[in-house]
């Protein structure tokens, strides 16, 4: 591959850009699970915009969709207006995501980022609690505004912040701890040295498997007693499910599996369903204490994303064949994750995942920066995840094909044999 002119984003764009720096090419087109540079060259992506992308590039559908409503010159920009596109959206959201669920949950839609959707949450559960702490995890990664950031387990990334971030009290995720102590002993303590006063967290903030923080997969049991001792310690519980929500593990809400109800919930990257910007805070009826415009932003209600969201779950979740599709697809990762590592027969190294998430580590850390620099050069986008990016993330379409998964596992297989 011949390196691309990148001057001008040498010259102009800030050094803090980072994916241009693993995937040297400059991209030009996109459809379904293909991305094409300008120089002809075509990659399978098993990235998919960082989660943002379920449904693939360019969905026809809801192009189709996009494309009516922007020639029938549909409201572009809508603030918190009512609007018929967010009326649809609303209607589709609750037949299809939550009656069927049997989840009682507000809609607020506090912006178009992922940050957004868990700074409203924050924010929420410190009014509605009149506390300050926030019970993070190890490895968590909740976005980069400062309330955010606070409950970001990355060292790196609060660096960025350059001051100290208070108000996060860490805890060690599920993932790191000894499959036979899966109670909250420990976290019991700490809350009895807070005592019943405001020092106590209001809320616990939670993935349910952590996306950049390594694919670090909680069990269904470790979540349920986390939601026991919430509610019996007056803590809200917020699961963050930006990245696992939307189908990605199978079923739409991620948390679904552990048969928990969280209070607040956020969702965004594959909300929106086209790479739209476009993020919700979902709460309990009972915490809807803001007054009108006591949290509020410009560009809240993104009509163009109502579109192809609506678009999205009509098509795909109205009639359940997602979750079925998406575990088989996901039994197909897993079977090719089994054969890499025993041909690699490295004791140390591990797969994990659920769905159509899953990662691969091995025991030398540097190894899976290696795995998709090279597979970058074979054609197939992946990214490393972890703190030290020390796991190769897969993350394909929820639309890929079979034989174009095969393709992609295939790849991945041939990068890790020659790395
Ligand atoms: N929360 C989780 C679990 C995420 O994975 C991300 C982004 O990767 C965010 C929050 C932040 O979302 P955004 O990058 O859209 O602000």
């Amino acid at each position: 591959i011949t390196p691309p002119e990148l001057s001008v984003f040498e010259s102009l764009e800030s050094e803090v850009r980072s994916y241009c720096r693993g995937w040297p090419a400059v991209f030009d087109r996109a459809q379904g699970s293909w991305l094409h540079d300008e120089d002809g060259h075509a990659y399978l992506d098993f990235f998919s915009g960082a989660g943002a992308l379920n449904y693939g590039h360019n969905n026809p559908v809801l192009k189709r969709a996009l494309l009516d409503y922007l020639e029938r010159d549909g409201i572009t920009h809508g603030l918190d207006m009512s609007t018929t596109a967010k009326r649809r959206f609303l209607t589709s959201f609750q037949d299809v995501v939550l009656r069927p669920r049997e989840l009682d949950y507000k809609v607020m839609f506090p912006g178009p980022t992922g940050t957004n959707a868990v700074e409203a949450a924050l924010k929420l559960a410190r009014k509605v609690k009149g506390r300050e702490a926030i019970v993070s995890f190890t490895n968590a990664f909740h976005g980069m505004s400062l309330g955010a950031l606070a409950v970001t387990g990355n060292a790196f990334k609060r660096a960025g912040a350059g001051i100290p971030l208070v108000h996060g009290t860490p805890m060690p995720f599920d993932h790191y701890l000894d499959d036979q102590t899966p109670d909250f002993l420990w976290f019991e303590r700490l809350l009895e040295d807070q005592g019943s006063g405001l020092n106590r967290p209001a809320a616990v903030i939670v993935e349910t498997i952590q996306g950049e923080g390594g694919i670090n997969v909680a069990r269904p049991q470790w979540l349920r007693q986390l939601a026991e001792l919430c509610e019996r310690r007056d803590m809200l519980l917020i699961v963050d499910d930006i990245q696992m929500g939307c189908g990605r593990t199978g079923p739409f809400f991620s948390f679904e599996e552990a048969g928990i109800t969280p209070d607040i919930v956020t969702l965004s990257k594959s909300i929106g369903g086209y790479g739209m910007p476009m993020s919700l805070t979902l709460f309990k009826p009972e915490l809807d204490i803001w007054e009108p415009g006591e949290h509020n932003g410009t560009f809240r209600g993104n009509n163009p994303a109502f579109v192809t969201a609506t678009a999205a779950l009509d098509t795909y979740w109205a009639d359940g064949q997602m979750e079925k599709q998406t575990l088989a697809r996901g039994d197909q990762v897993e079977s090719a994750m089994r054969d890499i590592l025993r041909e690699h027969r490295d004791t140390k190294a591990d797969f994990r995942g659920r769905g159509l998430v899953w990662g691969l580590e091995f025991a030398d850390k540097s190894r899976a920066a290696k795995v998709c620099a090279r597979a970058f050069e074979l054609g197939l986008l992946l990214e490393t995840s972890g703190p030290q990016s020390e796991v190769v993330k897969l993350l394909p379409a929820l639309t890929i094909g079979p034989d174009e998964l095969d393709e992609g596992l295939r790849i991945t297989a041939r990068a890790v044999r020659e790395t």
